[in-house]
């Protein structure tokens, strides 16, 4: 490792284990502190995942790690400080805020996502900026801390939000981890399926949330992963469900629960559509029997065609039929698919 890069995440650690004693043990911290327990955050998890408070001042930071001597420029490489244009002076990047340490890989910290504590502090998230160690497109929030737990389980949870994985690691659900904000990459996968083959996706139930859950469960699937989709009623997030539910719910209903890839498609696709129209109808109908005859295990092929047969009051044999009508008109756009698939499968499971 350069030296820079070690020190970068010298004073990362040096800055989290400080915010971290500034929101338990000091006046200056008891706001933010009582913000937190009110929301339902325990002491244990404030401890587990190093929560910290940044002080209000504008060069907190940049005094602490001067007395520390590190230099002005590898504070900014860190993405910890900014420079004022006006005279070159520097002033701290985060202020005022709840600070989320976030652990690379090695478990070593290198960047912070910083969480507003009022609404009229804006944006509610303030994430370190694109450094040399930090990439959020290839960090997933807790992975460090999971793996364990993933290993064990044979199972990830994905969710959208910090807040969420915490909730749900004091509900006994320890092997969630999330993306920072943005959506799920290659790279993010890369990461689970060094652990695991099977995810539940646990997004946000509100629209976002199930466009993140489709658009997500598409590049697993290229990755042969199997996925399984949890959803939770009235627009709730995880986090909220916990709240309103508590923890045994949460598991057994929502993670317990949680519908299959195809179901939860089938799911998607009837979204927003009216079923007594006779078009629309058709249209997810057709557009059901595509995806299910994509299925490899007939006895799952089986088990829709069914569903689909009952719903609908329409024979088996019918399905069957326009089935083998459509894969031969979208037989070649199909096999295609499935050629993409295969090249961009890993070779191996533990890479
Ligand atoms: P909370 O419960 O604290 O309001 P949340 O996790 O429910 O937070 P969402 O609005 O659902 O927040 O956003 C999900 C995730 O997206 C957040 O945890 C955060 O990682 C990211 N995010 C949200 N807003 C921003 C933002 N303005 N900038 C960067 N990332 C953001
Ligand atoms: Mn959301
Ligand atoms: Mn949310
Ligand atoms: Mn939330």
């Amino acid at each position: 490792l350069p030296k820079e890069h070690s020190l970068m995440i010298e004073a990362h650690e040096l800055l989290a284990k400080f915010y971290h004693h500034l929101l338990l043990n000091t006046n200056e911290g008891a706001e933010a502190l009582d913000y937190l327990l009110k929301r339902g955050f325990t002491k244990e998890n404030i401890q587990n995942f190093r929560v910290g408070y940044s002080l209000p001042g504008w060069d907190f930071a940049v005094k602490y790690l001067e007395n520390r001597g590190f230099s002005h420029e590898i504070m900014e490489k860190a993405g910890l400080i900014s420079v004022r244009e006006k005279d070159g002076s520097y002033f701290d990047r985060f202020r005022d805020r709840l600070m989320f340490p976030l652990h690379d890989s090695k478990g070593r910290i290198v960047a912070f996502s910083a969480r507003a504590l009022t609404e009229e502090n804006q944006p509610k998230y303030l994430n370190t900026p694109e450094t040399v160690l930090f990439n959020k497109s290839s960090l997933l929030y807790n992975y460090y801390n999971a793996r364990s737990h993933i290993r064990k389980q044979g199972n990830v949870v994905l969710f959208e939000g910090f807040a969420d994985v915490i909730s749900a690691d004091s509900a006994g659900v320890k092997n969630g981890v999330a993306v920072m904000g943005t959506a799920l990459t290659e790279k993010h996968v890369q990461l689970l399926n060094r652990l695991t083959n099977s995810v539940t996706l646990c997004f946000d139930s509100d629209s976002a949330g199930e466009e993140a859950a489709y658009r997500s469960g598409l590049l697993l699937a290229n990755y042969a992963i199997d996925i399984n989709v949890a959803i939770m009623p009235d627009k709730l997030d995880p986090d909220d469900y916990i709240r309103k539910y508590g923890p045994e719910k949460f598991r057994e209903n929502v993670i317990g629960n949680a519908q299959t890839w195809m179901a939860y498609k089938l799911h998607y696709f009837r979204k927003g559509k009216n079923l007594q129209n006779e078009g629309e109808k058709l249209s997810y109908i057709e557009r059901a029997l595509v995806e299910i005859n994509e299925l490899e295990n007939p006895v799952e092929r089986e088990l829709y065609l069914r569903q689909l047969s009952e719903e609908f009051s329409l024979s088996l044999e019918t399905l069957i039929e326009q089935q083998s009508l459509l894969s031969g008109s979208k037989f070649k756009k199909q096999q295609k698919k499935i050629e993409q698939r295969n090249t961009l499968q890993p070779k191996k499971k533990n890479q």
